[in-house]
């Protein structure tokens, strides 16, 4: 099968028919790459007239450098520009940086077609999951950039030409063909399937019950960011900052303490956080004592 790198822009709106607000896509942009050779064989970039939303953002200006009116006289609708790209990309494994693209797309077919779910996503890999973990990024908790993997790389770019959806879509593709390796981005490609669909609009949040099942007791403690000994717990644990706090203390420094335990609750995983810091310190800030850990759930 065949890449194709997508990549999209889009303008923050408010929709009267929803509700709510909804990000409307203004600007889609993909190159196509040779299953073997990885070399661009293709290339996708339309620009699409808001339907949603008539005045565009002055940050998404800025920052695309697209103007309403060549929008407007693009004259394209959103269902127009997604059957093209389902043309274009028939057969493919589809590739976004990070999911936020995806969860865009996945809103705007809610909005125009009454399904959200892509008609061209048949295979998915998120490009930036895969380049992360490719370079050995030591903290997975937070996310590169495309720019700053571009740069990492040594993959030279234009600026000016940066933050529209087929330019971003060309650089993505380059990182991609620097990092790859075929088992490896096996590993990394889903079926679009309602398992699939589930982890994309699984919302991630904080457990606040201690009696909730996803909390293992046995995980309420933290250490000494000074002496690395095991806090002492000195008091209930209490529901406090999205997490659980208790007063503790070092046996060995005998400072008085608070620690907070946080659990997230994601998708496949429960992420858990700790935080100690001297009382009187704000905790929250103290994020020298931070240690994070992954633990499977079930
Ligand atoms: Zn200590």
């Amino acid at each position: 099968m065949d890449y194709v790198i997508l990549d999209l822009e889009w303008n923050g709106v408010y929709s009267r028919r929803k509700k709510k607000n909804i990000n409307e896509i203004i600007d889609m942009g993909a190159v196509r790459l040779n299953a073997d050779t990885l070399k661009v064989v293709d290339r996708y970039s339309m620009l699409i007239t808001p339907q949603i939303g008539k005045k565009l953002n002055k940050h998404v200006q800025e920052l695309t450098h697209i103007s309403i009116d060549e929008l407007e006289s693009a004259r394209h609708t959103f269902t127009h520009a997604l059957s093209r790209f389902n043309s274009f990309s028939d057969g493919c494994v589809i590739l976004t940086w990070g999911t936020t693209d995806i969860l865009t797309m996945m809103s705007n077919c809610e909005y125009f077609l009454h399904d959200n779910r892509p008609p061209f996503l048949k295979y998915y890999i998120d490009l930036q999951a895969y380049c992360q973990s490719a370079i050995s990024m030591s903290n997975p908790g937070r996310q590169l950039g495309l720019v700053a993997v571009a740069e990492m790389l040594g993959i030279k770019y234009e600026e000016r030409e940066m933050h529209r959806a087929l330019a971003d879509s060309e650089l993505a593709a380059k990182c991609f063909k620097a990092l790859y390796n075929a088992e490896s981005v096996a590993e990394y490609l889903n079926s679009a399937d309602s398992e699939f669909y589930k982890r994309m609009t699984f919302k991630n949040h904080y457990i606040t019950d201690i009696d909730s099942e996803d909390i293992d007791k046995n995980e309420l403690y933290d250490f000494c960011g000074k002496c690395g000994c095991k806090m002492q717990v000195k008091s209930r644990w209490q529901s406090k900052n999205r997490g659980f706090r208790a007063r503790t203390v070092c046996p060995n420094c005998k400072v008085p303490s608070y620690t907070i335990v946080r659990f997230k609750r994601k998708f496949d995983h429960v992420e858990i956080k700790r935080f100690t810091a001297p009382v009187g310190e704000d905790t929250e800030k103290n994020s020298a004592n931070e240690h994070s850990v992954v633990t499977d759930s079930d």
